[in-house]
């Protein structure tokens, strides 16, 4: 489709006018307001000069706000570039100095801590949102700025293959996070991409940008219907789930999104009920903790038609438990990253009933995937056999930003390789094994720790587990555990440790296990085993 990320609102608009698009407390804005006050937003940018070829980085919680700075700075023609709101100083200036942000879009309790790194960023403009006004001297505030301005599109000709409209970085899971360069057609692509798989339709978007929708999927489909839905949104704007997931898809289907300022489990459950939500997507991270609550069992959640997990790897146990509270509902969980703008595969479960539980499921449209050897080369292995697994699509990023060497190692013949090692089934399923940089080497075998893992989250009483590598010079690496246990659990670590070993090959063995009150996770809900290395007694 080649129309810019700004159509998909516009479509919205007219497609959806009234409909409530976001809903935060008191406050509800329409898909016409917000188109209307991005737009007001794109001329504002556009009067300071700020146009193709500039950075805008939105350093935001999930807010109204977001949305129309979004969507505003992609019709200007400028480009997006989420940050973290909870990045610590050194890498936020970092990130905001790479991304060469011109304008910097923040939040008022936030603007204290952006001030103080004012001096090493680019930055020419900082605008605040900022419920509290807190503006520091030298800032815009978030209204004033866009006001007053024309609340129709400006004429910008955006080249959809070329021009970037997010420059996103990574997790930042395995060492610092990249720039990622997606240009808007990777960012149209990919939504498409994902609400075909997860709505059974097929929306198409036109040069005037308008929306068609195909229903496609037979009597199992995904039962959200366009201009239906209702979702209850904790999953962050800032990283590629929820830009693609939780923002570009719910507005191309004219879903109402419903705003939480932050996650508590008992009111998403609430809310979830009172408002009759139709779907629930998030990290496992999420679903972990709706499920641990007692509200969980009892709520009523009868009108949820679709769970979707990514980001992370859901455990057996987990789907399992899902499949039972939700027996009606089709329970999705894709696979991606940033480098794919969000989405490589996913479980089609809406499609003849061919779900298998601890696989990601199949490529989504234009989407190709192969396995090759983790040592190097292009070549695909044969079917089965463990490797790194390589993407090719409309989505794949055309490079790093400011990384030429990561970027050449990356990207091969259009195929990127994914840092993930994976195998495919004689039917094409992809099941995830492990990250290449988490795999362990012991005598020259390699040791995935997410087998172990696996292990370890099925026994009663473990509520989250997390293996590592202790080096040894030796032998090369020995996988040491860290669990949480349940409250008030009498598991010891010698029977746990046995009840694992007894279940795996002799050189997979776990040599050391330690209880921890927690695991540490990054903002998107991934364990940082960095982090973990450093915590090796
Ligand atoms: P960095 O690249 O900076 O180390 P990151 O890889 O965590 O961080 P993201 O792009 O946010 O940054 O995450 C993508 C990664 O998340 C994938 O490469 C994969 O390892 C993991 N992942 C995503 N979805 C799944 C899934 N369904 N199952 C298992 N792992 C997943
Ligand atoms: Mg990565």
């Amino acid at each position: 489709p080649d129309v810019p990320v700004g159509s998909i609102l516009a479509a919205a608009s007219r497609r959806y006018g009234a409909r409530t698009a976001f809903a935060h407390g008191e406050h509800a804005l329409s898909f016409t307001e917000v188109y209307q006050a991005a737009c007001r937003f794109a001329n504002a940018l556009t009067d300071h000069g700020i146009g193709r070829g500039d950075t805008v980085a939105l350093h935001l919680p999930n807010c109204p706000a977001y949305p129309v700075a979004y969507y505003g700075t992609l019709l200007s023609g400028a480009t997006f570039s989420p940050a973290n709101p909870l990045l610590p100083p050194d890498d936020l200036a970092f990130q905001l100095t790479d991304c060469g942000a011109a304008v910097v879009v923040t939040y008022g309790p936030l603007s204290g801590g952006l001030a103080t790194v004012a001096d090493r960023i680019p930055a020419r403009l900082t605008v605040v949102v900022s419920p509290e006004g807190e503006i520091q001297a030298g800032q815009a505030e978030f209204a004033a700025f866009h006001a007053d301005r024309p609340d129709t599109r400006p004429h910008v000709a955006i080249d959809v293959r070329a021009d970037l409209a997010h420059l996103s970085y990574t997790g930042g899971t395995t060492g610092r996070s990249k720039g990622v360069q997606l240009p808007h057609r990777n960012v149209v692509t990919n939504t498409l991409q994902y609400v075909c798989w997860q709505s059974g339709a097929r929306p198409r978007l036109d040069e005037h940008g308008d929306v068609t929708v195909e229903q496609i999927g037979g009597a199992d489909e995904w039962p959200t219907r366009h201009g239906e839905g209702v979702v209850v949104n904790v999953t962050p704007w800032f990283h590629a789930m929820g830009t693609i997931s939780a923002l570009n898809a719910t507005v191309l289907t004219g879903t109402t999104v419903v705003l939480h300022d932050r996650f508590d489990p008992v009111r998403y459950l609430a809310d979830a009920e009172r408002l009759r939500v139709t779907s629930i997507g998030g990290a496992p991270a999420l679903f972990a903790a709706l499920m641990a609550c007692p509200e969980f069992a009892t709520a009523d959640l009868s009108s949820v038609r679709g769970l979707g997990s990514g980001a992370a790897p859901m455990s057996h146990e987990m789907i399992n438990a899902l499949r039972a509270r939700f027996p009606d509902a089709v329970i999705a969980e894709g696979y991606g990253m940033t480098e794919v703008t969000m989405a490589a595969t996913t479980a089609p479960t809406y499609r003849s009933g061919t779900r298998k539980v601890g696989s990601v499921g199949l490529p989504i449209p234009d989407t190709e995937i192969k396995i090759v050897a983790t040592e190097g080369g292009e070549e695909p292995l044969p079917t089965g056999e463990q490797g790194e697994i390589c993407v090719r699509g409309p989505q794949v990023m055309t490079g790093y930003r400011n990384r030429p060497e990561e970027t050449a190692a990356a990207l091969v013949d259009g195929w990127l390789h994914t840092g993930d090692v994976g195998v495919l089934d004689e039917d094409g399923y992809l099941s995830i094994v492990d990250r290449k940089k988490d795999m362990l080497l012991y005598k020259g075998y390699n040791v995935f720790p997410r087998e172990l893992e696996e292990l370890l989250a099925a026994h009663p009483g473990v509520v989250a587990a997390a293996v590592v590598g202790r080096p040894r010079d030796d032998v090369g690496e020995l996988p040491v555990a860290f669990v949480v246990k349940a409250p008030g659990d009498d598991l010891e670590a010698g029977a746990l440790l046995d009840a694992v070993n007894a279940r795996v090959l002799p050189y997979k063995r776990l040599r050391e296990l330690y209880f921890v009150d927690e695991i540490p996770v990054s903002a998107a809900g991934k364990v940082l085993k960095r982090k973990l290395r450093e915590q090796l007694p």
